[in-house]
C-alpha cells in the first residue's frame, strides 16, 4: 500500500516527535525535566469534572450531540465573551462548538483554502497553521515575527500579488511561541488589511486569560467592523486545564462561522453533550482557578527570567502565555542546542524550526513544570555549561 501524496507532503507533528526523543531518554534511564508541550499541570477545577460527573449519569447525554453545539453551550459562550469582552454575539448565527481550537483551525482552512490559494501564517507559528494550509493544497506566505518587530507581523511587507491570492490571514495574540501581545492599533490594521484584500482573518486567542501583572488580552472583535471578516477561536484547553476534554468554539462572522460548521459536520460528530454540559459549567463558574494558575506560571517566569540571565541571556519578562521564546547560543542550530539540553542536561526544549523556518535560532521552553523541577533544569544548564553567553573568565 502507499500513503497519499498529501499525507507525505507534510512533516510528522513536531511532538508525536519530541515525544519519541523524550520516551527514548527516559528509556536510557535519564530523568528528564520536560520544557517541551504547553499542557497545564493543575487539574481541571473540580466544578467542572463534578458537572461532567452529572452529565454523565443521565443517559439521554449519550446520545449524538447536536451539530454547531447545544443551543445552552452557544449561550453559555456567547455570555462569557459578553462579560469578558464586551460585546454581544447572536448565540444561533456567530457561535459554533469545536473539538478544541486545532480542529477548528484545520477545518476552517480546508473550508477556505483550495489548491492554488495563499494562506498568511506567521512564521514562527502554532504548527498546524502551516500544515493544515498544505493538506489543502494551498501555499503558506509566511509572515516572519521577529525580536525587531516584536513578533508582530508587518503587513505592509506583503507583497500586493500573494496578498491577492491570499483566502486566510491567520493571527494569534498572545502568541504561541514567542509569548508576544498585541495591542488593539494593530489588530485595527489587520482588519483593515483582510478587508482591503477581502480575505477572511482568523484569530486564534487560545491564551486569552493567561496573562500576567495585570495585563488584559483583547479580542479582535473589539475592532469596530470586524465581525464583516473575521472569526476567532476559542478554547477551554488552556483556560480551564481541559487540554484532555478537547473542546473550545468559534465566534465571528456569521458566513465563516456557518462554512467551518458545515464543513465540520461532514466529518465528525460534534463534542459529546456530557463535556459541553461540563463546559457551562467551566463558563458560569468562578475564576478564582484562573487567577490561581496565572500567579503559578508568573513565579515560574520569574524563576526563569533571573536563572537565564544569570546564564547569559537577556530576558524580559513575558506578559502571557506559559511560553518563552529565547535564542539558541551563538555557532549552535536549534536543532543542535535541542538535542544538547536533552543528552547532557536531560531537559527537553523543542526546536524553534518546530515552529517553521524562521524559529531557527530559537528554542522554545514552556512553564508547565512545578518550580523545583525548573530550578534543577536551570542548574542543570549550569552545571554542563549550557549558557547563552560564556561567562567572562575571572582574572
Ligand atoms: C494549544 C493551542 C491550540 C490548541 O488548543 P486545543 O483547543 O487544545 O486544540 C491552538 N492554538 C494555539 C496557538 C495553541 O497554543
Amino acid at each position: 500500500m502507499e500513503i497519499s501524496k498529501r499525507l507525505k507532503s507534510i512533516p510528522p507533528y513536531v511532538f508525536a516527535e519530541i515525544g519519541k526523543k523524550r520516551q527514548a531518554a527516559i528509556a536510557r534511564g535519564i530523568d528528564v525535566i520536560d520544557l517541551g508541550i504547553g499542557d497545564p499541570d493543575q487539574p481541571t477545577p473540580k466544578h467542572i469534572v463534578d458537572a461532567m460527573h452529572k452529565a454523565l449519569d443521565n443517559p439521554a447525554n449519550h446520545k449524538y450531540p447536536v451539530f454547531g453545539g447545544l443551543k445552552e453551550y452557544k449561550q453559555a459562550a456567547a455570555e462569557w465573551c459578553q462579560s469578558r469582552f464586551g460585546y454581544s454575539l447572536d448565540p444561533d448565527n456567530e457561535v459554533t462548538s469545536l473539538i478544541g481550537s486545532k480542529e477548528g483551525i484545520h477545518n476552517l482552512i480546508m473550508a477556505f483554502v483550495d489548491s492554488g490559494d495563499a494562506a498568511l501564517i506567521p512564521d514562527p507559528a502554532y504548527p498546524v497553521y502551516r500544515t493544515s494550509t498544505i493538506l489543502a493544497g494551498g501555499t503558506p506566505h509566511f509572515m516572519p515575527l521577529t525580536p525587531d518587530n516584536e513578533f508582530i507581523p508587518d503587513l505592509d511587507a506583503i507583497p500586493q500579488a500573494v496578498a491577492e491570492k491570499a483566502k486566510i490571514i491567520l493571527l494569534n495574540y498572545p502568541n504561541n511561541p514567542t509569548a508576544a501581545v498585541a495591542d488593539l492599533a494593530f489588530f485595527e490594521k489587520a482588519v483593515a488589511f483582510a478587508k482591503k484584500h477581502d480575505i477572511l482573518l482568523c484569530h486564534d486567542l487560545a491564551y486569552s486569560e493567561m496573562t500576567f501583572d495585570g495585563y488584559k488580552a483583547p479580542s479582535i472583535f473589539e475592532i469596530p467592523g470586524a465581525k464583516d471578516i473575521a472569526i476567532e477561536l476559542h478554547s477551554m484547553s488552556k483556560t480551564y486545564n481541559m487540554t484532555g476534554w478537547r473542546i473550545g468554539f468559534a465566534i465571528g462572522n456569521q458566513q465563516a462561522v456557518k462554512a467551518l460548521a458545515q464543513l465540520k459536520s461532514n466529518i465528525d460528530t460534534d463534542v459529546f453533550r456530557a463535556i459541553q454540559l461540563a463546559a457551562i459549567a467551566a463558563f458560569k463558574g468562578p475564576r478564582d482557578h484562573i487567577d490561581h494558575c496565572n500567579k503559578l506560571y508568573e513565579e515560574r517566569r520569574d524563576i526563569a527570567v533571573a536563572a537565564l540571565n544569570k546564564l547569559g541571556w537577556k530576558v524580559k519578562p513575558t506578559r502571557a502565555t506559559f511560553y518563552m521564546w529565547l535564542p539558541v547560543p551563538k555557532g549552535m542550530t536549534s536543532a543542535e542546542f535541542s538535542n544538547t539540553m536533552l543528552d547532557t542536561a536531560g531537559v527537553v526544549v523543542p526546536p524553534g524550526t518546530a515552529y517553521g523556518p524562521g524559529g531557527e535560532g530559537f528554542f522554545r521552553i514552556s512553564l508547565c513544570t512545578d518550580k523545583l523541577r525548573l530550578k534543577e533544569a536551570f542548574e542543570r544548564m549550569a552545571e554542563h555549561s549550557i549558557a547563552f553567553e560564556q561567562p567572562a573568565i575571572r582574572k
